[in-house]
Parts: structure tokens; C-alpha cells; sequence
């Protein structure tokens, strides 16, 4: 069945080896982000063995599917007040910034006589999650530290998601800093210091990762070997370890500019189109339901995507030297976005080679 994404587990693994050996050397523990393929176990139980030492996810949905795989499993994305019977059921640990979800967390673990673990976010001015005040934090500690069954093993701060800030040795050395704080403040011992994601594999690879940053959260170096502060890719890592297939349902030459008075296109939008005379137009099946046109790259480079509706893409295929037919295939690599939107849509149909 097509569209189709491929994934090499092979090449998976490989990437999984040389970023968590890169993350030992200078021992940071590594742990996985599954949420761009939707933790599809088939893929987590082959990696494994590849050197990861937690596995995490933003949705408890996904840890729920990874329940039987033998590694700690975080969530990373603070819980909804509504889920919190999951979140002690499928993570051992879960990130958390406010006091009121803490709190009902601490009141189910006490009906059910168990210890949940959580980490504390802090926000050093990326502006998503997390405390943005020091004295915020350690109120709430205060609080936290009454509650019986919940224990704080640790810190964490997210960059380069909402603000796009690069990670740097001031921003993650003060997160080091208030680690320390917190732990001589309150007689805590904070094994997991959370320096980042993704965004923060320049600084490590730099040998500028400040000293006391116990762990990272990777998603996207593992599944497309490349870091994310630069988008520089990582030597030895596979940036092709998934790939698109999709499949040609019509093939016509046709002029570029539509015929009649230009209104709005079926999203609502006003296009502007620039006359290139008659070109060759391949329509595969995949269309806005699954993917955004701009998170895909034609492997073959003579291919130009022209536009998308729900349920086709156009292609210009008039350069290219493979002559295109009905039925034949033609691929694609996805970005981080386009992996995770062809991997959640289920007229996809995934294939592990
Ligand atoms: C998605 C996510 C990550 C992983 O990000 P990548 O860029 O894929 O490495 C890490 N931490 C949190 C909180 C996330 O939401």
C-alpha cells in the first residue's frame, strides 16, 4: 500500500550507537524521544540495545505502547491534570512546573502506596515550559518536599522550541547553578540534570557542555543525523533512515498558470503563479491530510513540487530524466514536522526494513 514511509533500522541503529557514544564519552545519558514515529515499538524494541539509557516521550499514549520495552521511561511533556492515573502507570518519571498537578499527583500515588518521580522544569528563556524564577522554584520545592510519595530526582530546561534560543554555556550553566542551589538548599541529590534536546548536541560535540549536565533528551539526531541548533549534519549518522514513497496517479503535460479569473484555493489562500510554459505534472497520492508539501525533499533533485491539495500533490517532473508513469513510485526525505505528521496519519502505511 502507498504512500508508504520506510524506515532502515539499520541505519536507525547505526545513529543511535554514534550519538549515544558521543553523549557516554562525556557522560551524559541519553535518552531517546520517540514521539516523531509515534513510538512505534516495532522500531523502539530493535534500538535498545544501541546504548539508550531512558526512553521519552511528550504523549503518555506513546509510553503506554512501550509498557513491556525494559527502560526507565519519562514524560516529557508536564501532564494534564486528567491524565495523572496514566502518568503514574506508564512513566517512571514525568516533568513537571506546577504545584496543583504535583500536588494531584502526590494524591493518587498516596492511594495507591507508590513513589513517583518527577523533574523540575526550568525555563531559561526559551518561554515554553518551565519556571521562569528561581524563587518560584524553590517555593515550590518547599511545598513539593511535604508530599510524601513524590520524589524529585531531578532538573530540566527546554530550548530552541517556542523563543528558538541556541543553547550556550551561560544559559545551560545556569541551569547547572540552579541545580546545585536546589540541591544544597534542600539536601536533595539531583541524579538527572536535563541539559536539552536535540539543540544541544553543538555544544557537547564542541566540548563546551558546562560540567554538571547529567542527560539529554534526543529526538531528531537519532531519526535524521543531524543536530538542530545549525542543522549541521552528524558525521557518520544517516540522514535518510526514513523516507516517503508515494505513488503516481496521473501524469500529463499541462500549462503552469491556471486557466480563468484566480479566486482562493482550496485552503483559502490567493496563489500566485509564474508562467513557465508547459510542464510535465506527475499527481501522487498523499496530500495535505497527511503531510505539509514543505517537509518534503524529492530524492530525485530534478523534481519540484508545485503545490498540494488534501488528497494530491502536483509535482514538475519536466527536468527530470526518469520519464514517470501511472503506478510508478517516487520518494521523498521528510523533515523532523513531516515525519511526525506521515507517521501519526494512518493512510500511511509504515514498512521497517
Ligand atoms: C520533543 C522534545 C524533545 C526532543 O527534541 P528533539 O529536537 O527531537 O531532540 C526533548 N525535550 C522535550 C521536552 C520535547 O518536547
Amino acid at each position: 500500500m502507498y504512500p508508504k514511509l520506510e524506515i532502515d533500522i539499520n541505519k536507525l541503529k547505526q545513529n543511535v550507537k554514534i550519538i549515544s557514544r558521543m553523549c557516554h564519552d562525556k557522560n551524559i545519558s541519553l535518552a531517546f524521544v520517540t514521539k516523531s514515529f509515534c513510538a512505534r515499538k516495532e522500531i523502539v524494541e530493535k534500538l535498545v540495545e544501541e546504548g539508550i539509557d531512558y526512553i521519552a516521550d511528550s504523549r503518555i499514549n506513546n509510553l503506554k505502547k512501550l509498557k513491556d520495552i525494559n527502560l526507565p521511561k519519562i514524560l516529557i511533556r508536564i501532564p494534564m491534570i486528567s491524565e495523572l492515573e496514566d502518568v503514574i502507570k506508564y512513566s517512571d518519571i514525568s516533568f513537571n512546573s506546577e504545584l496543583k498537578t504535583i500536588k494531584a499527583l502526590n494524591e493518587i500515588c498516596e492511594s495507591k502506596n507508590i513513589i513517583h518521580n518527577i523533574v523540575l522544569m526550568f525555563d531559561l528563556g526559551d518561554l515554553r515550559e518551565g519556571y521562569f524564577y528561581e524563587e518560584d522554584l524553590f517555593n515550590n520545592i518547599e511545598n513539593i518536599q511535604k508530599f510524601k510519595n513524590i520524589k524529585i530526582v531531578g532538573i530540566a530546561t527546554n530550548l530552541t522550541c517556542y523563543g528558538a534560543i541556541i543553547p550556550s554555556e551561560i544559559n545551560t550553566g545556569r541551569l547547572v547553578e540552579i541545580a546545585k542551589n536546589v540541591e544544597n538548599k534542600f539536601g536533595l541529590n539531583l541524579e538527572i540534570v536535563s541539559g536539552g534536546n536535540s539543540s544541544s548536541l553543538d555544544l557537547m560535540m564542541n566540548d563546551n557542555m558546562p560540567k554538571g549536565v547529567t542527560n539529554l533528551r534526543i529526538g531528531e539526531s537519532i531519526v535524521l543525523g543531524r543536530e538542530t541548533a545549525y542543522g549541521k549534519n552528524i558525521e557518520g549518522a544517516y540522514q535518510d533512515a526514513f523516507k516517503l514513497v508515494c505513488e503516481v496517479v496521473e501524469c500529463k503535460e499541462k500549462p503552469s498558470v491556471p486557466i480563468g479569473e484566480i479566486g482562493v484555493d482550496a485552503f483559502g489562500n490567493k496563489p500566485v503563479y509564474e508562467d513557465r510554459g508547459i510542464l510535465k505534472r506527475a499527481i501522487i497520492a498523499i496530500g495535505k491530510q497527511d503531510i505539509d508539501m514543505d517537509s518534503l525533499t524529492p530524492v530525485d533533485p530534478f523534481i519540484t513540487i508545485l503545490g498540494a491539495s488534501s488528497d494530491h500533490m502536483i509535482l514538475d517532473v519536466t527536468k527530470s530524466n526518469q520519464k514517470y508513469n501511472i503506478g510508478d513510485k517516487v520518494e521523498f526525505l521528510l523533515t523532523y514536522g513531516g515525519l511526525m505528521s506521515s507517521s501519526t496519519s494512518e493512510y500511511v502505511e509504515k514498512i521497517i526494513n
